[in-house]
């Protein structure tokens, strides 16, 4: 087959029709109810023990770690009360091999140790306190009440809720395996290394980042009707929002604010459909999944968010590299058999690694709209080492790039529409005219071009949506989400411990 005809071939295999579309959707909200009935579904659906949004007059200094993905970030957040917020962060890479570690206690002692650095910069008197005084959080001789920061803990991963700041590690995702921490209460993991190095901190709330970006957004952009979903499309992948506590059958145990009716819940849709009824399954996507820790788990993910498709497009191009008869990245001059030597491409080349094509490359082709690729064969010179790539050679990889950043963008529409149409917004009198507010964040929807547009187009084509449905549903970004969340979620929780304890 010509380049041209073999790359069609590919495209096609990428596809995801209205029809899978809304087939897919029915799925999603058959799955989102039977998560509620009883534990152990595919859609985890846990209560987060969050009953309701902000309203922005929230207001005090609090901290926020976020641990998630690449990034570590610490930051005090003063909620101004109008709306607005002040926030000051410091962020680190994560050490890959702590993302991996033997034991728990390596992870959670260097995030520790990032607060203590963060305090000392950024709030030298209370640090100055307690290097003086050595006192523990916990411990009776401790700090007074006032000395204390009450801290959100973005941990973003499944966990199994038992309390606002309680909860049990279910399972690592996103290239994260520390074993020993499955299981264990990730919050006093993180306490107990605080407490070591006697800093004035409590962990006061455990929070999903997408409970923290619906939190923000509702703070930040206080409609008559709240916020209905936060989600993720970053390195992974993720939606929270707000369920009537009369449809959670299954127990939520533990002490909470039952007066609101609701009840944020964290539905976990990275595993959506983990037995495949509906997503679909290219060889790529198999051989993706055999590589990664966590096979036959977050397929939903695993089709969707950003650590994952650069993945796919790099076993799509090994593939064809592989093919003598396509001319794809071929080194004219080469007179080998090994197929890796036939290509134009430098043996320490992304192309040649699990993981090493970035997702900011399908963004570099998404966005290159010019006849020559010039920015394209550039991007695929200095960030992959492919050696003079020619039109063609940039024009099938923007092919590629493209088909698999579409059909996850319309895969990203499946879940946002089950949740619209779970929540009954579009058709609830109390919304009349009224758009639908959805928060996210994360790399996908801030950078990869047109993802937005892909899944206003999809949100179209769904029945009970359509064209004026999608036209209300607002997809808005939430900058900073999951650390003002934080925030305010860490607000509730000493409000409600101030309630209970007199
Ligand atoms: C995790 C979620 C998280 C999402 C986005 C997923 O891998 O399971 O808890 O919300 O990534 O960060
Ligand atoms: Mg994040």
């Amino acid at each position: 087959m010509t380049l041209e005809a073999e790359t069609k071939a590919v495209v096609a295999q990428f596809d995801y029709t209205n029809e899978d579309v809304n087939k897919a959707v029915k799925e999603f909200i058959r799955q989102m109810g039977e998560g509620l009935e009883k534990e152990g579904t595919s859609l985890s659906q846990i209560p987060t023990y969050v009953t309701g949004v902000p309203k922005g007059t929230e207001k005090g200094l609090y901290m926020a770690v976020d641990l998630g993905g690449t990034n570590f970030r610490v930051c005090s957040i003063n909620l101004n009360g109008d709306t607005t917020f002040n926030l000051t962060f410091s962020k680190v890479a994560i050490p890959r091999e702590l993302m991996v570690a033997k034991s728990a206690k390596e992870l959670f002692a260097f995030l520790a140790k990032q607060i203590e650095l963060f305090l000392k910069e950024h709030h030298g008197d209370q640090f100055e306190k307690h290097v003086r005084r050595r006192m523990t959080v916990t411990s009776p001789e401790g700090f007074k009440d006032e000395e204390v920061f009450r801290l959100g803990f973005t941990f973003s991963f499944p966990v199994q809720q038992i309390g606002i700041n309680k909860g049990k590690l279910i399972r690592w995702t996103k290239g994260f395996d520390i074993p020993d921490a499955v299981g264990k209460d990730v919050c006093a993991l993180l306490q107990q290394e605080i407490d070591i190095l006697h800093l004035p901190v409590k962990v006061a709330a455990l929070v999903n980042d997408t409970v923290g970006t619906l939190m923000a957004r509702s703070y930040t952009s206080p409609g008559k009707t709240g916020t209905v979903l936060g989600a993720i499309f970053g390195t992974g992948t993720n939606g929270a929002y707000v369920e009537k506590l009369a449809n959670i059958k299954k127990p939520v145990t533990g002490e909470f604010d039952k007066s609101t009716g609701l009840m944020v819940v964290n539905t976990e849709w990275g595993s959506f459909d983990n037995q495949l009824n509906v997503l679909p399954n290219t060889k790529w996507d198999i051989e993706l999944d055999k590589e990664t820790p966590n096979p036959g788990i977050q397929m939903y993910e695993k089709r969707v968010s950003g650590m994952f498709l650069g993945e796919i497009v790099r076993l799509v191009i090994v593939d064809l590299l592989k093919k003598p008869e396509v001319s794809l990245f071929k080194d004219e001059n080469s007179s080998t058999n090994d197929w890796k030597s036939t290509t134009s491409i430098a043996p320490n080349s992304g192309v040649f690694t699990q993981w090493g094509l970035d997702t900011s490359v399908m963004s570099v082709a998404a966005a290159d709209t010019t006849p020559e690729l010039v920015a394209l064969r550039q991007a695929l010179e200095e960030q992959l080492h492919i050696y003079s790539p020619s039109l063609d050679d940039a024009q099938t990889f923007k092919a590629i790039a493209a088909a698999v950043g579409r059909r996850a963008a319309r895969l990203s529409a499946v879940a946002i529409a089950a949740i619209v149409l779970q929540s009954g917004t579009l058709t609830d009198p109390a919304y009349d005219g009224e758009e639908i507010d959805i928060g996210v964040d994360g790399s996908l929807v801030e950078h990869y071009p047109y993802f937005r547009d892909m899944i206003y187009e999809a949100l179209g084509q769904i029945e009970g949506i359509g064209a004026e449905g999608a036209k209300r549903i607002r997809i808005g970004i939430a900058k900073d989400g999951s650390g003002v969340g934080a925030a305010l979620i860490a607000l509730v929780a000493a409000d409600m411990e101030k309630r209970t304890s007199g």
